[in-house]
């Protein structure tokens, strides 16, 4: 169990931590490859969608837009460019719903924030990586926004990101505790530059996302996000 006295701030990741990003970005995959599906087998048609968007991943950076520019790119690279309006159509509207996911609070995360926001003992910060602007949508139709000191929104989450955060709250690493469903982009890096990590896996992780698992005496593993309050209260 990681030591939390000298926690002072904590760091929460917001797409399945918070609340469920990823089962509609599955669903929208589905339909993605359900489309498409005259032109190849449903393994092969992920497979190059997979490649399109680690190769556009560098320039596009993360959320719907940059799904939907992968999908269209993939949808005429594997049709030889024959892929019809229609098609292309249901896959624009497929992606660009993805803007408006109910982002409903995942169960006890109101509560939880709720009582770590009460006992005064910490800076709340949400730390999210992604399309600006979509993000400040969903953390707003959350309705989760009163419980932060801030918001920070990033392109990515590495090593550098979790530097300049504690520089910006003025802390040590290990003084900051980030929060978050993501091994690869928020407990790998967080702990790697000295700060702690409550990891609280999700159903279903993006294919991107996944990484090597390995235990660490700065790494707590968490079944469900109420447990945060029973190594912090
Ligand atoms: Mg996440």
């Amino acid at each position: 169990m990681i030591d939390t006295k000298d926690i002072r701030v904590i760091a929460f990741d917001a797409d399945d931590t918070l609340w469920d990003n990823q089962s509609y970005y599955d669903k929208a995959e589905e339909i993605f490859l359900e489309t498409l599906s005259r032109f190849g087998k449903t393994e092969e048609l992920a497979e190059r969608l997979f490649e399109t968007e680690s190769r556009n991943m560098p320039v596009l950076g993360y959320g719907a837009k940059a799904v939907c520019i992968s999908m269209m790119e993939t949808a005429l690279a594997v049709s030889d460019n024959t892929v019809s309006p229609c098609e292309m159509s249901k896959i624009v509207s497929t992606v660009k719903s993805l803007l408006s996911i109910p982002t409903t609070p995942l169960e006890g995360v109101t509560e939880t924030l709720s009582a770590i926001k009460d006992s005064h003992r910490w800076r709340m910060i949400l730390l999210t990586k992604g399309d600006m602007l979509d993000q400040q949508n969903k953390i707003r139709r959350s309705g989760l926004e009163e419980f932060f000191d801030k918001v920070v929104i990033v392109s990515s989450k590495g090593e550098a990101e979790y530097l300049n955060l504690c520089r910006e709250e003025n802390c040590n690493p290990g003084n900051l505790l980030m929060v978050g469903n993501s091994f690869r982009s928020d407990i790998q890096p967080a702990v790697a530059v000295g700060c702690k990590a409550a990891y609280i896996p999700f159903h279903t992780i993006w294919r991107h996302e996944k990484a090597e698992e390995f235990e660490h005496p700065d790494i707590v593993r968490l079944g469900t996000f109420s447990d945060l309050l029973k190594i912090l209260l």
